[in-house]
């Protein structure tokens, strides 16, 4: 593919994914990381030896180059995703890796290139057969450890970002997490990558610095060539190569019209959310990975109403202990005290596979066993994890949530495992929280309709609409070919949310919505006037949601749900709630329909 140069064609544009919002204009910088391949040839057996020490060598300085970036990280926003490079550390560590390759080079008679591609080849098989997003991605800390290996094997340059002499956008095939933590912030206003989508570590990490980035190119490194002048727009996903005067003139306004716009919603991170009449809601922020936390706080979050646990069961062969665990969630709840963090233990299975725990085919995942069912199944395994949120409830507010569950056994199972861990860890001398909150997910059609029953059970409920929708409405969440059928609005939905706030309020406890709803601005009235005590979501969503909540008043909110469950269809719902939003917000909402 030719690259483009100044002299080419003007206003060249790719789409990717927009991983991390606003606009950067500048010249490119290209990381060239032209993929090394590795090449296997046989070796005869005097030459074993030295391959395996070539490997342990290889090993022992990518180790020392990984400790070196963590020892070179001052900023406290860089500081908060260290944990990305422990996980690296913790991949060279691993023994599927480290054994399984030497053994190749002992068993089958291979150099070490040979043996390390054939085990990283394993890996990323597994990586690919997931569906999950988020966890599939995780599939890129192999490959950057991988190269990192290789380069070191073979003695190639490991080229760094600290050398940058102007501001730039950078432009990469993939970024690792070293390179992002060294690289020279100050000079780096945007992000482009090939690979990637808006969970890997590239996209949290932009958008915990506010760096804008586009990513997903496929064919960026290909076609940029150094210096080149961009434009991103991390809100769209688009990307301008050598912009025309008209395209630069454009974007500067949009620019600065975004700027505009932060800065004003910035001013909301302070407030409350709380309605021109009084009615306070408390919005949280979702959390997957304990740097997200930072971003949280920037956001004015009032603690965190989801922490998925799934990430330390990841990119590891085995499974996490309660130290470990403990440790984790203890750093995530110090740096929230004394807001809470509502932590969900272990929701595998389904669509979320981790490398560590092996679960068998089976034909209907999203029905089999996921979340509590494998959790009550494994107890050892669930009891080193509620261990760990017993313990880590020692340094501040803790509220331990349980996913998934379809009846009134399963949380009381839950309670007697809860109560025989505080057992053994007050015998053991361990301090916990002996009132932490005990709260259960509202995913299933069963749960929401013995919500009543379940209400009486736990302190609090928190309905994952994510999951609700999609058992609600028999739709996988993942599959393409329903998705049009996938409608957060449908009359079904908002008759289950209903139903689990009435069922909260005559028991008397707090209900909250952590799936992706809480979220969209659009339904902020909605679920006000629904009655939720509590919305968590990705935090970056808070400051918008807060500014809608903050212009109404509850009663009007309850009106128009009462509206709304008069509408028989979800486009019907839809088209009143658009009119009404457009009338009431017609900066926010400039619908044409
Ligand atoms: C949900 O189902 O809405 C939820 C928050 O859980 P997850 O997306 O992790 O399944
Ligand atoms: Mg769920």
């Amino acid at each position: 593919m030719e690259k483009i140069n100044r002299t080419t064609i003007e206003d060249i544009t790719l789409y990717g994914i927009g991983a991390s919002p606003g606009i950067a204009i500048g010249s490119s910088y290209v990381l060239d990381r032209t993929r090394i391949k590795p090449v296997e040839r046989s070796i005869a057996p005097a030459e074993v030896e030295a391959e395996v020490q070539a490997f342990r060598n290889a090993v022992g300085i990518s180790k020392k180059q990984l400790e070196d970036v963590k020892r070179g990280v001052a900023d406290r926003r860089l500081a908060e995703h260290l944990h990305i490079i422990d996980t690296h550390l913790l991949i060279l560590e691993d023994q599927l890796l480290v054994d399984g390759s030497i053994s190749l080079i002992e068993g089958e008679l291979i150099n070490a290139e040979g043996a390390l591609k054939r085990t990283l080849d394993k890996f990323r098989a597994v990586f690919e057969s997931i569906e999950d997003e988020y966890l599939r991605e995780r599939r890129s800390d192999v490959d950057s450890v991988g190269e990192r290996l290789l380069r070191n094997l073979i003695g190639a340059d490991q080229q760094s970002l600290t050398e940058l002499e102007q501001k730039s956008v950078i432009v990469a095939h993939d970024l690792s997490p070293a390179d992002t933590m060294q690289m020279d912030k100050t000079r780096v206003i945007g992000f482009i990558t090939d690979v990637g989508g808006r969970t890997s570590h590239t996209a949290i990490l932009a958008r915990s610095l506010g760096i804008p980035a586009v990513l997903g190119l496929e064919s960026a490194t290909a076609l940029i060539r150094e210096g080149l002048p961009v434009i991103i727009d991390g809100t769209s996903g688009t990307v301008i190569l050598n912009p025309s005067e008209s395209s630069f003139r454009e974007y500067l306004d949009k620019k600065q019209l975004y700027e505009y716009r932060e800065r004003e919603l910035h001013g909301y991170r302070g407030l409350a959310a709380e309605t021109l009449d009084g009615f306070r809601v408390t919005l949280r922020g979702n959390v997957e990975l304990a740097a997200e936390v930072e971003l949280a706080l920037r956001e004015g979050a009032e603690g965190v109403g989801l922490y998925r646990t799934e990430f330390l069961y990841m990119n590891r062969a085995g499974t996490p202990g309660e130290e470990e665990q403990y440790l984790a969630y203890r750093a995530v709840v110090e740096r929230m005290a004394p807001h809470p963090v509502t932590i969900r233990t272990l929701d595998v299975g389904g669509d979320k596979l981790v490398a560590g725990i092996d679960l068998s085919d089976e034909a209907n995942p999203a029905l089999g066993l996921r979340a509590i069912r494998f959790s009550l199944q494994e107890e050892t395994l669930f009891i080193d994890q509620l261990r760990a949120i017993l313990r880590a409830s020692n340094h501040g507010k803790v509220r331990i949530l349980f996913p998934m569950i379809t009846g009134l056994a399963e949380i009381r199972r839950c309670k007697e495992l809860m109560q025989k861990s505080m057992a053994a860890l007050t015998a053991e001398g361990h301090s916990f929280d002996a009132q932490l909150q005990i709260g259960i997910m509202i995913e299933t059609p069963s749960a929401v309709l013995i919500s009543e029953l379940l209400a009486q059970e736990v302190d609090f409920l928190s309905i994952g609409t994510n999951d609700l929708i999609q058992y609600c409405l028999a739709i996988d969440r993942g599959n393409e070919h329903v998705a049009y059928l996938y409608e957060p609005l449908h009359p079904a939905v908002l008759r289950a949310l209903q139903m689990v706030c009435r069922a909260a309020q005559s028991a008397g406890i707090e209900v909250g919505i952590c799936g992706e709803m809480a979220a969209e601005p659009l339904y902020a009235l909605v679920l006000l006037g629904l009655g939720f005590d509590e919305l968590s979501m990705n935090a970056s969503c808070i400051p918008r949601v807060k500014r809608i909540i903050r212009q109404v008043r509850r009663v009007e909110t309850v009106e128009l749900v009462t509206e709304l469950l008069q509408c028989g269809t979800a486009p019907e719902v839809l088209q009143h709630l658009e009119e009404v939003m457009q009338r009431r917000f017609p900066d926010i909402f400039p619908f044409t329909a």
